[in-house]
C-alpha cells in the first residue's frame, strides 16, 4: 500500500467517525476525535478517549495530558507529526468517566481500520483501556514498560505493543511522571526489534522480491546520446546504496511526515539508528 492509499483510508475512517452515532457517546460530544498524524509512520499511540479540550477541538491529546505526551515524544527526539495518535473511543465520555464496554466495542471497528491502514510496527498503549485492547488481561502496574506481540485481530497485522501509563495518571500520582519517561525511553529499542522481526518474517514467508517486470514500451527507444553523461556522478545516495555502513536504518517504508508537500527531509524521519 502506498502512503497515499493509507492517507485516503484514514481520511475515510475520520469522515465516518465525525458523523458516527453507533454508541451513546455521540449524544454528548461537541466534536468526534478520529485521530491524527502521519499516514507513513511506523508508530501509533492509542489513548483512552477525548477529554474536554479534545472534544472542543476535534483533535487528540491537545490538553494537559497532550502536553505531557508531546514532552515524552520530545525526550526521544520525536514530534507529534512523526507518529499517529488516536484513542480507543473517539467521542468524549461525559464528565471524563471511563468508557463502557459496549461503547468500546461499538468504536473498535474504527481503530481496527486505522491500524489496518497504518500497519504499524509499534503500538504504544496509553492507560488501562488501551492496554486491554492490545494486551487483554494484563495489569498496567506490571505490564507498563513491557513489550509483547499484538494480536493481528486488532487490525495491526504484524506489530508489537509497548504499554505505558496514561500521561494523565502522572498528574494524580507524581511518581508516575518519571516512570513514563523511563518507559518511553524503551521505544527506540522496541521499534528496532519489531522492525527486525517484520523484516525476517517478510523474507522467510512472504514473496521474496517484487516481480521485476520492466514496462518495455515505457522506455525510450533511443538513448539521448549527448544529453546525459554516460556515468552518473556518485551522489551521497548512490554511495550509501553501495556501502552497507551508510545504509539508512532498516525500515519497512521510508517515513516522511508533514503532508504531501513536505520534503523528504531527514529531520522528518524516525531517526533510529
Ligand atoms: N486522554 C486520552 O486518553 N485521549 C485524549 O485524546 C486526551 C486525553
Ligand atoms: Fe461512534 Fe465511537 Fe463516537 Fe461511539 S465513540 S459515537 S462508536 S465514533
Amino acid at each position: 500500500m502506498t502512503d497515499e492509499e493509507r492517507r485516503a483510508l484514514l481520511e475515510t475512517v475520520a469522515t465516518e467517525v465525525r458523523t458516527c452515532t453507533r454508541c451513546r457517546l455521540h449524544a454528548g460530544r461537541t466534536l468526534a476525535v478520529p485521530g491524527e498524524g502521519s499516514a507513513a509512520t511506523e508508530v501509533v499511540f492509542v489513548g483512552e478517549g477525548p477529554g474536554a479540550n479534545e472534544d472542543q477541538q476535534g483533535r487528540p491529546f491537545v490538553g494537559a495530558a497532550g502536553g505531557l505526551l508531546t514532552e515524552l515524544l520530545g525526550a526521544i527526539g520525536w514530534r507529534r507529526d512523526d507518529v499517529f495518535i488516536t484513542n480507543v473511543v473517539k467521542c468524549r465520555p461525559p464528565g471524563n468517566r471511563d468508557p463502557e464496554p459496549d461503547e468500546i466495542a461499538a468504536c473498535a471497528p474504527y481503530l481496527h481500520r486505522q491500524l489496518e491502514a497504518l500497519d504499524p510496527a509499534l503500538v504504544i498503549t496509553l492507560g488501562r483501556f488501551s492496554l486491554q485492547t492490545f494486551m487483554p488481561g494484563a495489569r498496567i502496574s506490571s505490564a507498563h514498560g513491557t513489550v509483547r506481540p499484538v494480536d493481528p485481530a486488532s487490525g495491526a497485522a504484524d506489530a508489537r505493543a509497548l504499554a505505558l501509563y496514561h500521561p494523565a495518571a502522572a498528574f494524580r500520582q507524581a511518581g508516575l511522571r518519571e516512570t513514563l519517561f523511563e518507559d518511553m525511553s524503551r521505544v527506540p529499542d522496541a521499534l528496532i526489534e519489531s522492525r527486525a522481526g517484520r523484516a525476517t518474517r517478510r523474507t522467510t514467508s512472504g514473496p521474496t522480491a517484487e516481480p521485476a517486470i520492466e514496462p518495455a514500451a515505457a522506455e525510450p527507444a533511443i538513448e539521448p546520446a549527448a544529453a546525459e553523461p554516460a556515468i552518473e556522478p556518485a551522489t551521497a545516495e548512490s554511495a550509501a546504496a553501495s556501502d552497507p555502513a551508510l545504509e539508512p536504518p532498516i525500515t519497512a517504508r521510508p517515513v516522511t511526515v508533514g503532508g504531501p508537500d513536505a520534503d523528504a527531509d531527514d529531520a522528518n524521519q524516525l531517526r533510529f539508528f
